[in-house]
């Protein structure tokens, strides 16, 4: 009898370990996607749910332009099963190693090619303009783009359950445009002028009829710095126009906006907003539809 029951054990020991290391052999097969931005991380996730590990380079709080990868990380794209980037020369610090992993066959998918892109407006400069989430109607094709590139290059999704969440996410974004039509609704005509960090809201300002005056800094990118000419330049608009607040952006430094408000000599509101990276949880801004809500709602208070 003894002998049999330690027989059994060492079947049950034996069954188990084969249970646990078949557990951790499917968990490191799970298919891989690899996500830039923390919006499109968050966009991603909420498409793909429990079909496939999202992995997310960009920390909360941090500069789509600037922010850049360990080693570790690059070799998770090279690695990953797609790798979903936002283009347009949006993330320049990591530009590099999207494409050294495309030469290596990783399938890659430039979220703005899926939407129709708008040329910045600012002298000098007619390239597209990266930051195509602020148009939630834009992000909607977005989202099509990556669940269709998912199902295509993800072997092991049920894509019947990544397009139904996709088709989930689309009713948050048509509620979510709905609701900024209505609070946007609020504010005069007169009143709907943007100053903002950098040129990050010309989508926004097309989809929901905005003026822009201008930007702290007078580019697409925040790598740029503003001269003394370009902030004198702005100090004449914001007179001009009468604005009443300047939109900084929460990763970056307010000081600029602070001495331009100064500046201007008039009573201008310095008001930060989430505009191209999620917060930490809390921070009203830790999803993109949490973000979107909580801009709304500075930016209609702001200038209503
Ligand atoms: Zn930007």
């Amino acid at each position: 009898m003894k002998r049999g029951s330690t027989a059994k054990v060492a079947v049950a020991l034996l069954t188990l370990g084969l249970a646990l290391s078949g557990c951790s052999a499917v968990a490191a097969e799970r298919p891989t996607v690899v996500v830039t931005t923390n919006i499109l991380g968050d966009i991603t996730r909420n498409l793909v749910g429990g079909e496939a590990d999202v992995v997310v380079l960009m920390e909360s709080n941090a500069d789509p332009h600037s922010f850049g990868i360990s080693a570790k990380q690059a070799a998770v794209i090279e690695n990953a099963d797609l790798v979903i980037h936002n283009g347009a020369g949006l993330e320049e610090g990591i530009l590099n190693h999207v494409e050294a992993a495309a030469a290596e066959g990783v399938p890659t998918l430039a979220a703005m090619d899926a939407v129709e892109p708008l040329k910045f407006s600012h002298d000098g400069d007619d390239a597209a303009d990266p930051h195509f989430w602020t148009d939630p109607s834009r992000v909607e094709l977005a989202a099509d783009a990556i669940a269709e590139s998912v199902v295509e290059h993800v072997d092991g999704v049920d894509s019947t359950v990544v397009r139904s969440q996709a088709a989930s996410y689309k009713a948050e974004l048509d509620k979510l445009v709905a609701s900024m039509e209505e609070n946007f609704a609020a504010i005069d005509a007169g009143r709907r002028k943007l100053i903002t960090n950098h040129h990050v809201f010309g989508y926004l300002a097309q989809r929901f009829g905005f003026e822009l005056i201008g930007a702290v800094i007078p580019s697409g990118t925040t790598l740029a710095s503003p001269s003394s000419a370009d902030l004198n330049d702005l100090t004449g608009k914001i007179r001009t126009a009468g604005v009443v607040a300047i939109f900084a952006d929460s990763s970056q430094p307010e000081r600029l906006a602070q001495v331009l408000a100064a500046e201007a000599g008039q009573d201008i509101a310095v008001v930060p907003l989430f505009t191209e990276s999620l917060g930490t949880e809390g921070s009203g801004a830790h999803t993109y539809l949490e973000m979107m809500r909580s801009n709304t709602e500075r930016i209609t208070r702001a200038l209503s």
